[in-house]
């Protein structure tokens, strides 16, 4: 029996096991996934658990058991990994080691507030995250004990899972300060090392309008050096302060210590990940998706969705000794809920950055990218449960309504220097 070992439940390593799963026989092929949970969270869930959004109140509404999501004739351990022995195809975790012929890595990425002076020591007292269970449940009570001053939400450094996460927060905020009653007594400041609101010039522009309009305060090119919970300062590398009430932190991410420790990471717990065919470089049966690559896209779950189609295609491809052809185009998209009831939609990839337009289908849409509509607010409302029955499970339709590489189509192409150039994989 040839083996096929993926690690990480999460969202990469669950769409990977199960598209894997319907296309390789089950009397030649034995896959095992391997994740330290029994509980897969909807991480998107995570962002609207602080302001109890919509239904969104415990963590029972944003989980789910690995298995149930998993096809059945796959074998889930539930252990943590503790080495890749790359050399005899080995991953040996605390249940013991698995052989593998084929691995598939989607192990995630992790955020360490220890490596900021002064940030731990701040948790549970004014500082606060979102990025894990536990933090958002901490940061949903510390927003139902806060009456008026300032919130300041801090990137401490790029590269960060979710990148539209922080403009989404200081905008649910603003709409859950307002509907709360108070949001005459609160202050909005958004700082970030990048030099505008996001990554991308075009939406950048886009969600500073918006963020103005909502008096929303977005300091620029500020590099976290230090935080004095104390005093609730915070302070850059270049001793520009800045004072908080509350401080909502996304701290420095790496990718998964094991990576680095089996010597498969590039120096910050990412794998050197081919950006195209999705194969470890370097290793020739070992693939790569998710947020544990080092790829020049989002670390966002459409990502893992996109690569985990590519990657099986082409880790299919080379069973039957055929060359891994399928191509990733660095293709992510997500809605950005804005608040009043709206939401707006980016959709790009490595060359083409999120332009206006509509989606999936030109002028019906029904999505509109780059906008603030409600009927983008229903897509994202409708998302959780796409994730666990359709997105997960890989019951979507594929080609020609949703394609794993960003379609031109519907978008304003003429925006870009380089116009239909810039999606051609
Ligand atoms: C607040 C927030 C909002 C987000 N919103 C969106 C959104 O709107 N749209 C979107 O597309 N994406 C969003 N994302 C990002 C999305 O959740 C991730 O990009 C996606 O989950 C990445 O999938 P992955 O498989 O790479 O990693 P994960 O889903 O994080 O899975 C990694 C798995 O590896 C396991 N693991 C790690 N190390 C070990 C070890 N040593 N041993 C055993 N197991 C281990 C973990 O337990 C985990 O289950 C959001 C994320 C956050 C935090």
């Amino acid at each position: 029996m040839k083996q096929i070992v993926i690690l990480g439940a999460g969202a990469g390593g669950t769409m990977s096991a199960n598209h894997l799963r319907r296309k390789l026989s089950p009397q030649e092929w034995n896959i095992t996934v391997i994740d330290r949970n029994s509980l897969h969270y909807y991480q998107p869930g995570f962002l609207f658990l602080p302001f109890r959004f919509k239904g969104y109140q415990e963590l029972s509404d944003v989980s789910k058991p690995t298995r149930r999501l998993i096809d059945n004739g796959v074998d889930v351990v539930n252990a943590e990994i503790t080495e890749v022995d790359t050399k005899n195809n080995v991953v040996k975790t605390r249940a013991g080691n698995f052989h593998y012929d084929w691995l598939v890595s989607s192990l995630g990425c992790r955020i360490i507030p220890d490596q900021i002076d002064g940030m731990r020591e701040g948790y549970e007292q004014n500082v606060f995250d979102f990025y894990t269970p536990d933090g958002a449940i901490k940061l949903q009570r510390a927003l139902d004990r806060f009456d008026g001053g300032k919130l300041v939400f801090n990137i401490a450094e790029m590269p960060i899972k979710c990148p539209v996460a922080p403009i989404e927060f200081v905008f649910l905020a603003d709409y859950y300060f307002h509907t709360k009653g108070i949001r005459n007594k609160v202050e909005i400041e958004l700082v970030t090392p990048l030099t505008g609101a996001f990554t991308k010039p075009i939406a950048s522009k886009v969600f500073s309008e918006i963020a103005k309009e909502k008096g929303i305060k977005i300091t620029t090119d500020f590099s976290l050096g230090y935080v004095d919970h104390v005093n609730k300062k915070i302070r850059s590398y270049t001793k520009q302060e800045l004072d908080y009430d509350l401080l909502v932190a996304i701290a420095p991410t790496e990718g998964a210590e094991v990576i680095e420790e089996s010597g498969l990471g590039n120096g910050a717990g990412y794998i050197r990940t081919d950006k195209h065919t999705l194969k470890a470089t370097g290793h020739n049966n070992i693939y790569s998706i998710g947020d544990g690559t080092d790829l020049p896209t989002s670390k966002a779950g459409s990502v893992a969705h996109f690569e985990s189609e590519v990657m099986a295609k082409n880790l299919l491809n080379e069973i039957k000794g055929k060359e891994p052809k399928a191509r990733f185009d660095g293709h992510s998209n997500c809605f950005i809920e804005s608040g009043f009831n709206k939401a707006l939609l980016i959709d790009f990839n490595y060359k083409a950055e999120p332009l206006p337009g509509k989606f999936p289908l030109p002028v019906v849409g029904p999505f509109s990218l780059l906008k603030e509509t409600s009927i983008n607010h229903q897509g994202k409302l409708a998302f959780r449960w796409a994730y666990w029955n359709q997105i997960l499970t890989c019951k979507l339709p594929g080609e020609p309504i949703m394609t794993n590489y960003c379609s031109p189509t519907g978008k304003k192409v003429s925006m870009l220097k380089d116009g239909k150039a810039a999606f051609e994989i």
